[in-house]
Protein backbone atom coordinates (compact mmCIF):
# COMPACT_ATOMS: atom_id res chain seq x y z
CA UNK A 1 0.00 0.00 0.00
CA UNK A 2 2.81 2.48 -0.31
CA UNK A 3 2.41 3.38 -3.85
CA UNK A 4 4.03 6.52 -5.02
CA UNK A 5 1.63 8.52 -2.37
CA UNK A 6 4.63 8.80 0.16
CA UNK A 7 6.08 12.09 -2.16
CA UNK A 8 3.83 14.58 -1.43
CA UNK A 9 2.77 13.17 1.64
CA UNK A 10 5.67 13.39 3.41
CA UNK A 11 6.44 16.89 2.26
CA UNK A 12 3.13 17.95 3.35
CA UNK A 13 3.92 15.91 6.93
CA UNK A 14 7.40 18.02 7.11
CA UNK A 15 5.35 21.22 6.64
CA UNK A 16 2.68 20.29 9.22
CA UNK A 17 5.46 19.35 11.67
CA UNK A 18 7.25 22.57 11.23
CA UNK A 19 3.78 23.94 11.84
CA UNK A 20 2.71 22.22 14.91
CA UNK A 21 6.10 23.08 16.63
CA UNK A 22 5.40 26.61 16.10
CA UNK A 23 2.73 26.20 18.37
CA UNK A 24 4.15 25.27 21.35
CA UNK A 25 3.43 27.56 24.31
CA UNK A 26 6.88 28.57 24.83
CA UNK A 27 7.44 29.89 20.75
CA UNK A 28 5.96 33.34 21.18
CA UNK A 29 7.11 35.03 17.79
CA UNK A 30 7.49 38.54 17.60
CA UNK A 31 7.05 41.00 15.13
CA UNK A 32 9.15 43.31 16.14
CA UNK A 33 11.60 40.79 16.82
CA UNK A 34 12.34 42.61 20.18
CA UNK A 35 11.64 39.78 22.95
CA UNK A 36 13.06 36.52 20.07
CA UNK A 37 13.42 35.94 16.87
CA UNK A 38 11.12 33.03 16.48
CA UNK A 39 9.89 35.50 14.09
CA UNK A 40 12.29 33.40 11.05
CA UNK A 41 10.37 30.38 12.01
CA UNK A 42 12.67 27.11 12.63
CA UNK A 43 15.95 28.56 10.86
CA UNK A 44 17.10 24.57 10.22
CA UNK A 45 16.48 21.90 7.17
CA UNK A 46 13.65 19.17 7.31
CA UNK A 47 15.67 16.66 8.40
CA UNK A 48 16.27 18.32 12.19
CA UNK A 49 12.57 18.41 13.26
CA UNK A 50 12.08 15.09 14.90
CA UNK A 51 15.07 16.65 16.90
CA UNK A 52 12.92 19.65 17.78
CA UNK A 53 10.08 17.86 18.37
CA UNK A 54 11.69 15.82 20.64
CA UNK A 55 13.01 18.72 23.05
CA UNK A 56 9.94 20.38 22.69
CA UNK A 57 7.92 17.50 24.29
CA UNK A 58 10.39 16.93 26.92
CA UNK A 59 10.68 21.08 27.66
CA UNK A 60 6.93 21.22 27.77
CA UNK A 61 7.09 18.26 30.61
CA UNK A 62 9.05 20.29 32.67
CA UNK A 63 8.09 20.80 35.95
CA UNK A 64 10.94 23.46 36.90
CA UNK A 65 9.95 25.37 33.60
CA UNK A 66 10.48 29.16 34.16
CA UNK A 67 7.35 31.02 33.97
CA UNK A 68 6.78 32.64 30.87
CA UNK A 69 9.63 30.54 29.36
CA UNK A 70 10.12 31.36 25.67
CA UNK A 71 12.67 29.98 22.84
CA UNK A 72 14.57 32.84 21.89
CA UNK A 73 15.69 31.63 17.96
CA UNK A 74 16.55 27.79 16.47
CA UNK A 75 18.82 28.24 13.83
CA UNK A 76 21.87 25.62 12.38
CA UNK A 77 25.64 27.16 13.59
CA UNK A 78 28.57 25.39 12.49
CA UNK A 79 26.38 22.56 10.94
CA UNK A 80 24.69 22.08 14.64
CA UNK A 81 21.44 22.43 16.01
CA UNK A 82 21.46 25.50 18.01
CA UNK A 83 18.45 26.57 20.14
CA UNK A 84 18.90 29.66 22.52
CA UNK A 85 16.32 29.85 25.23
CA UNK A 86 15.62 33.24 27.06
CA UNK A 87 16.42 31.60 30.03
CA UNK A 88 18.08 28.77 31.52
CA UNK A 89 18.25 25.99 34.17
CA UNK A 90 19.91 22.88 34.29
CA UNK A 91 17.28 20.55 32.73
CA UNK A 92 16.83 22.97 29.70
CA UNK A 93 20.61 22.91 29.30
CA UNK A 94 20.35 19.15 29.47
CA UNK A 95 17.56 18.88 26.91
CA UNK A 96 19.14 21.28 24.54
CA UNK A 97 23.00 20.00 24.83
CA UNK A 98 21.24 16.78 23.99
CA UNK A 99 19.57 17.82 20.90
CA UNK A 100 22.86 19.63 19.84
CA UNK A 101 25.02 16.16 20.15
CA UNK A 102 22.40 14.45 18.19
CA UNK A 103 22.00 16.87 15.72
CA UNK A 104 25.81 16.68 14.89
CA UNK A 105 25.25 13.11 13.37
CA UNK A 106 21.65 13.57 11.85
CA UNK A 107 21.35 14.73 8.34
CA UNK A 108 19.84 18.17 8.50
CA UNK A 109 18.29 17.49 5.05
CA UNK A 110 16.57 13.97 5.31
CA UNK A 111 17.32 13.08 8.85
CA UNK A 112 19.50 9.88 8.66
CA UNK A 113 21.31 9.45 11.48
CA UNK A 114 24.63 8.18 9.74
CA UNK A 115 25.46 11.93 8.81
CA UNK A 116 28.48 13.98 9.27
CA UNK A 117 29.89 17.36 9.58
CA UNK A 118 30.98 18.31 6.20
CA UNK A 119 33.09 21.76 5.27
CA UNK A 120 31.73 22.18 2.11
CA UNK A 121 33.28 25.34 0.54
CA UNK A 122 33.65 27.16 3.97
CA UNK A 123 30.10 26.19 5.19
CA UNK A 124 29.68 23.49 8.05
CA UNK A 125 26.76 21.47 7.42
CA UNK A 126 25.68 17.81 8.82
CA UNK A 127 24.78 15.81 5.90
CA UNK A 128 24.90 12.06 4.73
CA UNK A 129 26.65 10.92 1.82
CA UNK A 130 23.46 10.20 0.14
CA UNK A 131 22.48 13.71 0.26
CA UNK A 132 25.83 15.01 -0.51
CA UNK A 133 25.80 12.84 -3.59
CA UNK A 134 22.47 14.52 -4.51
CA UNK A 135 24.28 18.28 -3.95
CA UNK A 136 26.64 17.51 -6.39
ZN1 LIG B 1 20.61 13.00 4.08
Amino acid sequence: MFRNLDGGKEMKSKKELRNELMNYPFIKPDPKLQRNLMQFGLDVGDGWLGIIKEAWDKINELENLPENFEIFQVKEKFGELTIYPEEYNEDINDILLKARQKSIHTCEICGSEFAQKENINGWFKTICEKCKGEKK
